[in-house]
């Protein structure tokens, strides 16, 4: 966006920038948007540009205009000195968590962080050397009586994956700023527009630009976005394991980034709106949504994010799981399946209960997630009005 002076640039509302981060169309014959670049080998034109190491592009693990767009418009987006982008939302975590650890190491995981994060911990960085120990979302301030001398990274999720805990991410950046703690949190749930990570204390911000950067279930990408402190460390973590996305997945992203803030918006509208019609149902015990006033977290999430999205839980009252099954096989546009952040509507039942260790969970019911897409309301509300109609029905 050469065109677009720093003043102007400065001022620019979100939506705004999304439509104009990360392209350049005077580099690209005019056209709007930046091409997939492809591409292992970069021909230097003479031998004093490889002696001087001066190209801006060097080889296809060290970055591609393509990814070099999508990774200077996500850094403005979320206020970052910088971001890397890996081949998927894990693997963006692993990368963070590798910036931040070292052999010997202790470091501080919220108990409803997204259970592959648990599962790399335990089944990765333990053998490493690395001891993780969990605590319970809502510890606030108090997870500094969990800090031990070298503890060296706290890992935040809010709201957590399924469950919907809230964390109070600038108390617990405050105590572990005190001690040097990197603060990591995976903010896939409110993306960079309903939660600017950087400027609430986190060091190194994740988001699975699978789910909403995409937005059509056809992608998986990972990007962690850095302080100043922590590019460099970040950077140089992600040069050794050359963990670089696909070309393709890089240009759908970018496609993707010009409307996720309306596809946001649209999910935040519709989900508030199904959670809300949720509430009222008599086969619902609670819905897990922060928005509404109900939830435990509401308060911390008012206070900090600007927005909701349009994934949330409800518990049910209790049930067997044969009438769960019911409901969910009724359900005609409501899909099965894993992921969310997509223009369609998903929805999966889920137990916390086997992997839990600082906090239980004991919802009371069966627990169901939902994911609202940009499918008409009414024909979402129908599609469940048939589901608890097999579940009333299984209950006889
Ligand atoms: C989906 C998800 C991820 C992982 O993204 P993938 O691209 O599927 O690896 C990480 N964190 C959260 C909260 C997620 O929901």
């Amino acid at each position: 966006m050469t065109k677009i002076s720093k003043e102007t640039r400065q001022k620019l509302k979100t939506r705004t920038l999304l439509a104009h981060a990360g392209r350049n169309p005077e580099e690209q014959f005019g056209f709007v948007n930046m091409p997939a670049y492809r591409g292992s080998t970069v021909i230097y034109p003479d031998a004093a540009a490889i002696r001087k190491g001066t190209m801006r592009f060097v080889y296809g693990t060290k970055g591609t205009p393509s990814t070099e767009a999508l990774e200077n418009a996500w850094s403005e987006l979320s206020g970052a000195a910088g971001t890397v982008i890996a081949p998927s939302g894990l693997a963006a975590i692993t990368l963070a968590l590798m910036a931040a650890v070292k052999a010997g190491d202790h470091i501080l995981v919220t108990d409803s962080a997204y259970r592959p994060t648990r599962n790399f911990c335990e089944g990765f960085l333990k053998p490493m050397g690395v001891e993780t120990s969990y605590f319970d979302p809502y510890a606030g301030a108090s997870v500094a009586n969990l800090f031990r001398p070298n503890t060296t990274a706290i890992v935040l999720e809010a709201p957590g994956s399924q469950s919907f805990e809230m964390n109070d991410v600038p108390a617990i950046a405050q105590v572990a700023h005190e001690q040097q703690i990197c603060v990591i949190m995976d903010n896939t749930w409110a993306t960079p527009i309903f939660f600017p990570p950087h400027e609430r204390g986190v060091d190194l911000a994740i988001e699975a630009g699978t789910k909403y950067l995409s937005g059509h279930s056809d992608i998986l990408l990972g990007l962690v976005s850095a302080t100043p402190q922590w590019l460099p460390k970040l950077r140089r973590v992600y040069d050794l394991f050359a963990m670089t996305p696909g070309p393709e997945d890089v240009f759908l992203a970018l496609r993707g980034l010009r409307t996720m803030e309306l596809r946001l918006r649209e999910a935040e509208r519709q989900g508030l709106e199904m959670a809300r019609w949720l509430a009222t149902r008599p086969e619902v015990k609670e819905v897990l949504h922060p928005a509404l006033p109900s939830h435990p977290g509401h308060d911390i999430w008012r206070r900090d994010f600007s927005g909701s999205s349009g994934l949330f839980s409800i518990i049910l009252h209790p049930a067997p799981d044969s009438a769960v099954d019911a409901l969910l096989d009724a359900l005609e546009l409501f899909a099965m399946g894993y992921s969310w952040g997509g223009y369609e509507s998903l929805i999966i039942p889920f137990d916390c209960k086997p992997y839990r260790t600082a906090t239980q969970w004991n919802p009371g019911g069966p627990a169901l997630r939902l994911q609202i897409g940009l499918e008409h309301i009414d024909d979402l509300k129908a599609d469940l009005d048939r589901g608890f109609a097999a579940l009333k029905n299984a209950m006889k």
